[in-house]
C-alpha cells in the first residue's frame, strides 16, 4: 500500500486530534480506498502538489468545482483583486448583479437566481420553495442521486453517504425524511397529486456516472405536468460543465427550478437556485418562503465565477469533451485488455469507471461494481505513479481545460499498468 509521505501523514495525525477524523469532509479520508491521505500545499493546472513535494495529475478537481484547472491566472487574478477591495459586506453588490446576469443568459428557462454559499443550502432552499409554491410536503428522490447533506434529503444518498454504505445518516429524525421518497434512478415513478417535487440529477454524478437514460427526464417532465409538482434539476455539477446551458438544455427537458453549484464558484463557496420569476418571487423578501445568508453572494466567490464563465466558451466544451473521450475510451480499452470487467459511462464531458461487467444502471448496479473490490487497489496502484483519482468508488472523473493530450496519454498508460498488475495479483 503507497504512503503518503512523512509530511502528509504527520499533518493526518495532528488533523485527527482537531478535527473528526482529519477531515472536513468525510471522502477525503481515504476510508474506501485504504492509506494516508495526501494533504495539498499547493495546486496548479491540472496538477496538485502535496506536503512532501509529490506532484498528482489530479482527477478530483476539488470535485467538478476547478473546471479551467488549478489556480488560473485569469481566477487568481479576479479574486486578488476583488479581496483588495474589501471580502464581504452584508450588503448587495454589483458582482451579484453579473453573475446572476451571466448565469441567467446562459440557462434557457433559468430567468432569476438567488445565490447561496454550498449546493447543500441551494438543494434545501429549491426543495423549501417548491412546497411553499405548492402547498404540499412530499419530495420524490432517486437512490444514488446526492443532493448535499440537508437532513430531508439525506435519505438513500449517493456520494459519501453510499460509500459508508448507511441507508441516510444518525441523527437524522423519522420525521424530517417521512416526505421523502426514494425510487430507483432511471425509471419514472408515479407522481400523485400529494408530490411537492421531484429532485433529479440529470445525469447522475455521485454514484459514479448514469447518464438518463432514454425517455427518463420526458417522463418525470410529463408525471410532473399532470401532477402540478414541480421538477428541480439539481445541477451542481452538470451546470456549466456538460454544457454552458447544462444539462436541460443538453437533453430538452426543462425543469421548474435548477440548482447550481461547483463550476460557478470558481472555486470558492457559491452555489445557487433559480427558475422562473414567477417561482422565484415567492422567496423573501418578497414572498414568504424564507432564505438568507451571511455570505451570500460573497465578492470573492462571485469574482471567481465569473472569471471562469467568462473562459468558458463553446471551444472550451468542445476541447473539454474531446479530451474526456479520449481518455474513455482508452482507459475502457487499458482495463478491458488486462481482462478485467469495466465500464465507462460518458455523458458529454462527464466520465467514470466501474469495474463491472455489465452496464450501471442505477444505484444497485453501482454497488455491485463496486462490491468487486477492485477499485481502490486500481486507485492506489495510479496514486502510486502521480495519477490522483476520486478516493472512492462512487465518484466521478473530472477533466478540466488544463488537462492536456499528452497528460491524458499518460494517464491511460498508467491505467494499462495498473490494471495489469491488478490481474496478475488476481
Ligand atoms: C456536491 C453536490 C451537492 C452539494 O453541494 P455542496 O456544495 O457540497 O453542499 C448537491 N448536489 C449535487 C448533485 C452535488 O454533486
Amino acid at each position: 500500500m503507497p504512503e503518503a509521505g512523512s509530511a502528509s501523514a504527520a499533518l493526518f495525525e495532528r488533523a485527527r486530534r482537531v478535527i473528526p477524523g482529519g477531515v472536513n469532509s468525510p471522502v477525503r479520508d481515504f476510508g474506501s480506498v485504504g492509506g494516508t491521505p495526501y494533504f495539498v500545499s499547493s495546486a496548479s493546472g491540472s496538477r496538485v502538489r502535496d506536503a512532501d513535494g509529490q506532484e498528482y495529475l489530479d482527477y478530483v478537481q476539488s470535485w467538478g468545482a476547478s473546471i479551467v484547472g488549478h489556480a488560473h491566472p485569469k481566477v487568481v487574478e479576479a479574486v486578488r483583486e476583488a479581496a483588495g477591495r474589501g471580502t464581504t459586506y452584508g450588503a448587495p453588490t454589483e458582482g451579484e448583479v453579473r453573475l446572476a446576469e451571466a448565469v441567467t443568459a446562459a440557462v434557457p428557462g433559468c430567468d432569476q437566481l438567488r445565490l447561496v454559499s454550498s449546493g447543500t443550502e441551494a438543494t434545501m432552499t429549491a426543495v423549501r420553495l417548491a412546497r411553499g409554491v405548492t402547498g404540499r410536503n412530499r419530495v420524490v428522490k432517486f437512490a444514488g442521486c446526492y443532493h448535499g447533506h440537508s437532513d430531508g434529503l439525506l435519505a438513500g444518498g449517493g456520494s459519501g453517504v453510499a460509500t459508508l454504505g448507511l441507508p441516510g445518516s444518525e441523527g437524522v429524525p423519522a420525521s424530517a425524511v417521512a416526505d421523502t421518497l426514494v425510487v430507483p434512478y432511471g425509471v419514472v415513478p408515479e407522481i400523485g397529486e400529494e408530490v411537492a417535487a421531484v429532485i433529479v440529477e440529470p445525469a447522475a454524478a455521485n454514484m459514479g456516472l448514469v447518464p438518463p437514460p432514454a425517455g427518463f427526464l420526458q417522463g418525470l417532465r410529463a408525471g410532473c405536468d399532470r401532477a402540478g409538482a414541480l421538477l428541480i434539476f439539481d445541477e451542481v455539477i452538470t451546470g456549466f460543465r456538460v454544457a454552458r446551458a447544462g444539462a436541460s438544455w443538453l437533453t430538452g427537458v426543462r425543469p421548474d427550478l435548477f440548482t447550481f453549484g461547483k463550476v460557478i464558484g470558481g472555486g470558492l463557496p457559491l452555489a445557487a437556485l433559480g427558475g422562473p420569476q414567477e417561482l422565484m418571487s415567492a422567496l423573501a423578501p418578497l414572498g414568504r418562503v424564507y432564505q438568507a445568508g451571511t455570505l451570500s453572494g460573497n465578492p470573492l466567490a462571485t469574482a471567481a465565477g465569473l472569471a471562469v464563465l467568462e473562459l468558458l466558451d463553446e471551444a472550451a466544451y468542445e476541447s473539454l469533451g474531446d479530451k474526456v473521450a479520449r481518455l474513455a475510451s482508452g482507459l475502457e480499452e487499458a482495463v478491458a485488455a488486462a481482462g478485467l470487467p469495466v465500464q465507462v459511462p460518458v455523458f458529454s464531458t462527464l466520465t467514470s469507471l466501474y469495474f463491472s461487467g455489465e452496464p450501471v444502471a442505477d444505484y444497485d448496479g453501482a454497488a455491485r461494481a463496486a462490491e468487486s473490490g477492485l477499485y481502490a487497489p486500481f486507485f492506489r496502484a495510479m496514486l502510486e505513479m502521480g495519477v490522483a483519482l476520486a478516493p472512492s468508488p462512487y465518484e466521478v472523473i473530472f477533466c478540466s481545460l488544463a488537462h492536456s493530450e499528452a497528460e491524458i496519454d499518460e494517464t491511460i498508460e498508467k491505467a494499462a499498468a495498473s490494471a495489469e498488475s491488478l490481474a496478475r495479483r488476481g
